[in-house]
C-alpha cells in the first residue's frame, strides 16, 4: 500500500458496518495509530487481521509528541499508517486533527476510508431537519458552562447535535428545559446495537422517559432549530387567547390549540403559558 496516512472509520456497535475497503486498509497498513491499543487490537483480531504491526497511540495528552513519530515513519521509513479511533469516525470528538495538519504541512499523502459516524446516524434517526445542523461535540460538565452552551444555541435556526453520556443525560435535559423550554428534542442511543432507539419529545418528556426506564448506553442529543419569532401584536393577542383557554383547558392542550390556530412557535407559547400560570 502507498506510503501515507489513511483515516479509517470503524463500527460504532455493529461489526457488520465495517467496509471491505476499511478491512483491506487495516490489513495492509504497516502502522496503526489509535487511541487505545487494547481496543484496536481486539477489533483487528475480530476482523482476522494480523497484530504483527506497529501500534502508536494518539490521544489528547500525547498527540503533539506522537504525531512527530507518525510523520517520521511515513516520511523517513516510507510506511503506511492507518488512523482509527476506538469507534466511529476518527477526528469527530476524537483525536487526529493536529496530525492531519502536520501531514498536510509535510505534503504527505492523506486519504479517508469513510464509514460510521454517530452524529450522522443519530440525525438520520431523529426526524429533525437535516438541511442545516451544527455539531457541537460533548457538552461541558460544569452546570454553568452547560447552561451557557444551551444559551449560545438558543436562537440558532439549525438542528444542534451534542454527544452526551448516559450518566449525565437527565441533568443535561433539565438544563435544556430551563433554557429552551418546550423545544422539540431527540435522543438516539445504542445506534446499530440490539437496544437501538431514538426518542423524541420535549426535555420534560425525555426526562420522564429516562427517569422511568433508566438511561443506559451511548447517546446523542439533538435539539430542533429555533423557530421564527412572532410580532408584538400577535403576541398580545395570543397571550389573551391563551389566558382564556388556560381557565378551562390543560396547559398542554391550550398550548397546542394556540400553536395550531396561529401557526406559532411551540416553545414561545409554552413559555408564555408557564408565565401565565405563574401569575396565578
Ligand atoms: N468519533 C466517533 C464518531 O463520531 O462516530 C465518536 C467518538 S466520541 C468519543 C463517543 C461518543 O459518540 C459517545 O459518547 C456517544 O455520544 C457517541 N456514540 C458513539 N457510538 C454511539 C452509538 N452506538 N450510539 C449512540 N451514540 C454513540
Amino acid at each position: 500500500m502507498k506510503s501515507g496516512l489513511y483515516i479509517v472509520a470503524t463500527p460504532i456497535g455493529n461489526m457488520g458496518d465495517i467496509s471491505p475497503r476499511a478491512v483491506e486498509t487495516l490489513h495492509n497498513a504497516d502502522v496503526i495509530a489509535c487511541e487505545d491499543t487494547r481496543i484496536s487490537k481486539k477489533l483487528l483480531s475480530l476482523l482476522g487481521i494480523s497484530l504483527n504491526k506497529t501500534f502508536i497511540t494518539l490521544h489528547d495528552h500525547n498527540e503533539d509528541r506522537h504525531l512527530k513519530k507518525i510523520i517520521s515513519v511515513i516520511k523517513d521509513e516510507n510506511k503506511s499508517v492507518a488512523l482509527i479511533s476506538d469507534a466511529g469516525s476518527p477526528l469527530i470528538s476524537d483525536p487526529g486533527y493536529k496530525l492531519i495538519r502536520a501531514c498536510r504541512d509535510e505534503n504527505i499523502f492523506i486519504t479517508t476510508i469513510p464509514g460510521c459516524c454517530a452524529l450522522i446516524c443519530a440525525l438520520q434517526l431523529s426526524g429533525l431537519p437535516t438541511n442545516r445542523f451544527l455539531f457541537a461535540g460533548f457538552l461541558p460538565v460544569k452546570d454553568k458552562a452547560r447552561q451557557d452552551a444551551f444559551l449560545e444555541i438558543k436562537n440558532l435556526k439549525a438542528t444542534v447535535v451534542f454527544y452526551e453520556t448516559a450518566g449525565r443525560i437527565v441533568k443535561t435535559l433539565e438544563t435544556a428545559q430551563e433554557v429552551l423550554g418546550g423545544r422539540e428534542m431527540a435522543v438516539a442511543r445504542e445506534i446499530s446495537k440490539i437496544y437501538e432507539e431514538c426518542i423524541t419529545g420535549t426535555a420534560e418528556e425525555l426526562i420522564r422517559h429516562f427517569s422511568e426506564r433508566g438511561a443506559k448506553g451511548e447517546m446523542v442529543l439533538m435539539i430542533a432549530p429555533a423557530e421564527e419569532e412572532t410580532t408584538e401584536i400577535s403576541r398580545a393577542e395570543m397571550q389573551n387567547q391563551l389566558r382564556q383557554k388556560l381557565q378551562t383547558a390543560s396547559l398542554k392542550s391550550a398550548v397546542k390549540e394556540i400553536v395550531e390556530e396561529y401557526g406559532a412557535n411551540k416553545n414561545e407559547i409554552y413559555e408564555m403559558a408557564l408565565g401565565i400560570k405563574n401569575e396565578k
